[in-house]
């Protein structure tokens, strides 16, 4: 029962982003995926979750043996993979409630009702006022109530694995404890495996994670304990930058030279 990426090579059209990205990560376990800025890790978010635009060049993704990578993107969610966005979408005029409800659709106890006291319910485990919840889906909700808002809907839907995107960004400290004890007490409730993509160790606190993972231009080039996280914290990334490669492929061919061997 793993979340298990193999070989990830891909991007946006003319721009490879990741470059052989390997990752296992179990049911109930936490990996901790830091990198500098534009190294590709909403990319591979955005690649595991299909959006429109990201093109899979190479490898493999798998879902408790569930290929991922040839389905639409709805039945990768309802194969039990949720997506915490670094930016969360805003939606006039579409509440949560209807869109967890539709989520759930067909699930046993999947009722607007259900949904909406078990969405009261997860609002209260992370101290989020419930008049949030009344609101069009994170429309003029700040960075932090937006945050909340993904946690929320974590809970209520109980996926199998989740991808939370710099879930710490604009969440101030209280928030910040709150939400990353509810998603570390899933990965003991119901299995949660966690990938918390972060800059901060603060959500580490909490959140102990089981493996960190270095990633720097499109793939990961070191992994270990919590420790390296600390580490990380105090020498940043770029010792790790050189363990990369090159920035880009340098061609050693000359075009223009007519005994250069291809
Ligand atoms: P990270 O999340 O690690 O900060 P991203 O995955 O967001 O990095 O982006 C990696 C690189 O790819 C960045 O240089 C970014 O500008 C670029 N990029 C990602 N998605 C797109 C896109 N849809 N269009 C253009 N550039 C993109
Ligand atoms: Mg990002």
């Amino acid at each position: 029962m793993t979340l298990e990426v193999r070989n990830l090579v891909g991007g946006i059209p003319g721009r490879r982003i990741l470059n052989g990205l390997s990752l296992t990560i179990g049911r109930g376990e936490v990996h901790a995926l830091m990198g500098p800025n534009g190294s590709g890790k909403s990319t591979l978010s955005h690649m595991l979750l299909g959006r429109p635009g990201y093109i899979v060049e190479s490898g493999t993704a798998t879902l408790d043996g569930t290929d991922l990578l040839s389905l639409p993107t709805w039945q990768r969610a309802r194969a039990g993979l949720f997506l915490g966005m670094q930016y969360p979408t805003e939606v006039p005029g579409v509440d949560m409630a209807d869109v967890l409800t539709e989520a759930l659709a067909g699930d046993a106890g999947s009722s607007r009702e259900r949904v909406r006291s078990s969405m009261l319910v997860e609002a209260e485990r992370i101290g989020f006022d419930a008049r949030f919840l009344e609101r069009a889906l994170n429309v003029d909700l700040s960075g932090g109530e937006k945050k909340r808002n993904e946690t929320v809907q974590l809970g209520v839907l109980r996926a199998r694995y989740a991808i939370l995107d710099e879930l710490d960004s604009g969440l101030d400290l209280d928030a910040l404890r709150a939400v990353s004890r509810r998603v570390k007490q899933a990965t003991g409730e119901y299995g949660l495996g966690v990938l918390a993509i972060t800059h901060y160790n603060r959500l580490l606190a909490e959140l102990t994670p089981d493996v960190v993972h270095v990633f720097v231009k499109g793939k990961i080039v070191a992994s270990g304990g919590p420790e390296l996280a600390t580490e990380l914290e105090h020498t940043g990334y770029e010792s790790y930058a050189a363990l990369a490669g090159p920035d880009e492929p340098a061609s050693r061919v000359d075009p223009d030279d007519p005994f250069a061997m291809a």
